[in-house]
């Protein structure tokens, strides 16, 4: 819907989201083509055709949607785009904690926001030793390790405990403990995890839709996230023998995991 296509107005109805946007950040998009758009981690970069990248993050309850130009607006629309073919994209933000910058190509690299985050699971440089490297020596839970994001960009608080769930690996481990064999099952198993929640078009616990207005249904596939209680889907451990898939709470976040599978 998007690249290759010029912005022909951008109106701007606040001066921040999360924090202030840009001087002129509307003037300076308007007119401007979307040559490409990326995404690293949790945010998303678009890629202009004056050598600028629009940086976007959508924060807790940020969502853009793709509507016809006639589209009248909700409560929460905070800035409206609209391309020269009459697309109307906008986004909206209940709580305000999205993100938007403006940022020369040439200085993305040392952005505040993304200097430090590490690589994208989907990417090339993602892979087990990379992982086994950022464990060495980290006397932490796993389950924090991997939530930070210079060690996995992007990994949120559902999606660690499915991922650990899936490399059958305890999160409740010492990063240092972690051996190569386990830090390359884990590694897939992020990646494996990525994947479907994206073709799934994401969870839909709270605010999240997709640009089309749609629903993710990543939730109902979830193997350990918000089942406590409930049988484990991957061993034969009955509720009765273990008590089911346990809730615990880690640097004041819920994990959910499998005692007995997850070692
Ligand atoms: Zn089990």
């Amino acid at each position: 819907v998007l690249v290759g296509r010029r912005l022909v107005s951008v109106e701007q109805r606040r001066a921040d989201l999360r924090f202030p946007l840009p001087d002129g950040f509307g003037d300076r998009l308007t007119g401007r083509v979307i040559k490409a758009i990326e995404r690293s981690g949790k945010y998303l970069l678009m890629r202009l055709d004056d050598d600028c990248v629009w940086l976007a993050h959508l924060g807790m309850s940020g969502r853009f949607r793709i509507e016809v130009a006639n589209a009248t607006s909700e409560t929460h629309d905070h800035l409206v785009f609209t391309t020269a073919d009459g697309v109307r994209l906008s986004f909206h933000d209940p709580r305000r904690f999205g993100f938007m910058d403006l940022v020369a190509t040439g200085g993305l690299a040392m952005h505040p926001m993304l200097a430090r985050l590490g690589p994208d699971p989907l990417g090339d440089s993602f892979d087990g030793s990379w992982l086994a490297k950022r464990f060495a020596g980290r006397i932490t839970p796993l389950k924090a390790a991997i939530l930070d994001q210079a060690v996995v960009a992007g990994m949120g608080n559902i999606y660690a405990s499915e991922s650990l769930f899936h490399a059958r690996i305890s999160p409740e481990r010492l990063a240092v403990t972690v051996t190569r064999a386990e830090a390359a099952r884990l590694a897939a198993a992020i990646r494996a995890v990525f994947l479907e929640a994206i073709a799934a078009g994401g969870s839909s616990l709270r605010d999240h839709r997709q640009p089309s207005g749609e629903l993710g249904f990543f939730q109902h596939r979830f193997a350990v996230y918000g089942r406590a209680g409930g049988a484990c889907p991957g061993c034969r451990c009955t509720v009765a023998e273990t008590g089911g898939i346990r809730r615990i709470v880690q640097a004041g976040r819920s994990t959910y995991f499998c005692a007995r599978r997850q070692r």
